[in-house]
C-alpha cells in the first residue's frame, strides 16, 4: 500500500516538476519573436540569406515548386523589417512575410529559377541576438523537381513514423475503468422482498456494463470480481490500484426499513455524509485509519500534504463530473432517481485519493418495484448503457486533458496541440 503510494508520490512529484518546467518555459516564450534585420548577397548561382533575431528562431525550412520558393516557418513572429526595402540578390524575387491561422509565422522568399538548400546555421552571435544563414545553390528545373520529391518522401516517412507513435501512445492510453460489483460469496449483502441478493444483481449489472465499455474503442473495463466470490473492500481498492484504473465504479443495491423508498443514488466522497451522523462518524474512524497510512510518510510534511491535497481536489472534482453525468442521464432516460440523488458519503471504497470513484445505489431491495427492474435484464441494460454513455464523455474529457501530443509535420513544423 505504502509502495503503491510511493509510486503515486513520485507521479504527482514529477507531474509537479514537469508542469514548472512547463510553465518555465512558457514564461520563456512570452518574448516575442522578432526578425530584426534581414540582408541577402550573392549572384544567379549562388545566394546566401541572413537573417538575425531576437531569440533562437527554432525554424523549419520547405522548399515549394511553381512557383519556386523558400519558406521558413516559425513561431508566431513580429517582422520588424517588414515596412523596410530589402534588395535581394541572384535568384530571390521577392519576399513576404505571413501570419497563419494557428498562431505560427512564414517568412516566403520567390525565385526566379529551381534551387537547392546547401548548407544552414543558427547561431548566437551576440548577447541575444540570433542569426540564421541559408546557403542557396540553383540547379537544373530537373534536379529541383527531384529535391523536391526527396523532400516529399522524407516528410510521408516523418509522417506516418508520428502516426504510428501516436497510435501506439493511444493504446497505451486507454481509459481503464475499473467495475466493482458489491459484496460476494458468504457476504450476499441486502436481500430483496421476494429474495434477490444484493451480491448477485450487482455482479449481473456490472457484467453489461463492463461488456457495454468493451466496446468503446478508448476504455478498458475490468471487474474486481467477476464470480460469486469474496473481497474485503481494501482489496477492492487495491484491483483498481493494479491495473492504474482512471475510475473506479461500485455498484451496489440499497436496502431500508421504508418501503416506500425507490430510486438511483449516485454517491461521491465527502467528508462530510449527507446521510446519518453515524455515518458521519464511521467515516472519520475510517478517514483516521487512512492517514496514519499517509503519516508514515510524515518526512516530506508540508509538501506531501499539499500534494495529497492536491490530488484528492483533482480526484473529487473528477468523481462529482462523472456523477453529475451519470444524473443528468438518468434523468433524460427517465429513470427513477431518488430526492437529491447525488450524495456524499465516506464509503470506504471512495476513499482512493488519486483515483476518482463513485459509487451507485441501483435502488432499493426494499420495494417490490425497484427490486423487479434492479433484477431486470432490460432494465440493467438500459441503465448500463445510460452510464457508459456518461463514462464515455468523461473519459472523453479526461484523455483531452491528459492530452499533450506533438504532432510532427515532417521535419519541417512541429505542433504542440
Ligand atoms: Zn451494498
Amino acid at each position: 500500500m505504502l509502495f503503491i503510494f510511493f509510486k503515486r508520490l513520485q507521479t504527482i512529484m514529477f507531474c509537479s516538476a514537469v508542469l514548472f518546467a512547463v510553465c518555465s518555459s512558457y514564461a520563456a516564450e512570452l518574448k516575442t519573436l522578432e526578425l530584426l534585420r534581414l540582408r541577402t548577397a550573392g549572384d544567379m548561382h549562388h545566394v546566401q540569406v541572413i537573417a538575425l533575431f531576437n531569440e533562437n528562431p527554432d525554424y523549419k525550412i520547405i522548399l515549394l515548386a511553381n512557383p519556386a520558393r523558400l519558406i521558413i516557418n516559425l513561431r508566431a513572429a513580429k517582422f520588424t523589417v517588414q515596412q523596410e526595402k530589402i534588395r535581394l540578390h541572384g535568384f530571390l524575387e521577392d519576399v513576404r512575410y505571413s501570419m497563419m491561422s494557428d498562431g505560427y509565422s512564414r517568412m516566403i522568399f520567390n525565385a526566379t529559377s529551381g534551387f537547392k538548400l546547401e548548407h544552414i546555421t543558427a547561431e548566437l552571435v551576440q548577447n541575444q541576438i540570433w542569426q540564421l544563414v541559408i546557403d542557396l545553390v540553383s540547379v537544373s528545373e530537373m534536379e529541383f523537381q527531384r529535391v523536391i520529391q526527396k523532400q516529399q518522401s522524407q516528410r510521408d516517412s516523418a509522417k506516418k513514423r508520428g502516426d504510428k507513435i501516436q497510435k501506439n501512445q493511444l493504446k497505451n492510453r486507454l481509459f481503464t475503468v475499473v467495475i466493482d460489483a458489491g459484496h460476494g460469496d458468504f457476504d450476499s449483502g441486502a436481500i430483496g422482498v421476494s429474495g434477490i441478493l444484493e451480491k448477485e444483481v450487482t455482479l449481473a449489472f456490472a457484467k453489461v456494463l463492463r461488456d457495454l465499455l468493451q466496446r468503446e474503442p478508448n476504455i478498458h473495463a475490468l471487474l474486481t470480481r467477476d464470480n460469486d466470490m469474496f473481497l474485503r473492500l481494501n482489496e477492492r481498492i487495491m484491483i483498481a490500484r493494479h491495473y492504474e484504473a482512471d475510475l473506479f465504479i461500485s455498484i451496489h443495491a440499497d436496502h431500508i426499513n421504508v418501503d416506500s423508498l425507490r430510486g438511483v443514488t449516485v454517491y461521491t466522497l465527502s467528508e462530510k455524509s449527507s446521510d446519518t451522523l453515524e455515518e458521519l462518524a464511521e467515516y472519520e474512524n475510517k478517514k483516521a485509519a487512512l492517514l496514519k497510512d499517509f503519516s508514515s510518510i510524515s518526512d516530506f510534511s508540508e509538501i506531501t500534504d499539499i500534494l495529497i491535497d492536491l490530488a484528492m481536489r483533482e480526484t473529487q472534482a473528477f468523481s462529482i463530473d462523472l456523477a453529475t453525468r451519470i444524473i443528468d442521464s438518468l434523468k433524460k432516460g427517465n429513470v427513477h432517481l431518488i430526492k437529491n440523488p447525488h450524495r456524499y458519503a465516506g464509503f470506504r471504497v471512495l476513499q482512493n485519493p488519486d483515483i476518482p470513484s463513485i459509487l451507485i445505489e441501483l435502488g432499493y431491495l426494499s420495494n417490490a418495484e425497484d427490486e423487479k427492474k434492479i433484477s431486470d435484464p432490460q432494465w440493467q441494460k438500459k441503465i448500463a448503457v445510460l452510464i457508459a454513455e456518461s463514462i464515455r464523455g468523461h473519459a472523453d474529457m479526461h484523455m483531452w486533458k491528459k492530452t499533450s501530443f506533438l504532432d510532427c509535420d515532417g521535419l519541417y513544423m512541429c505542433i504542440a496541440r
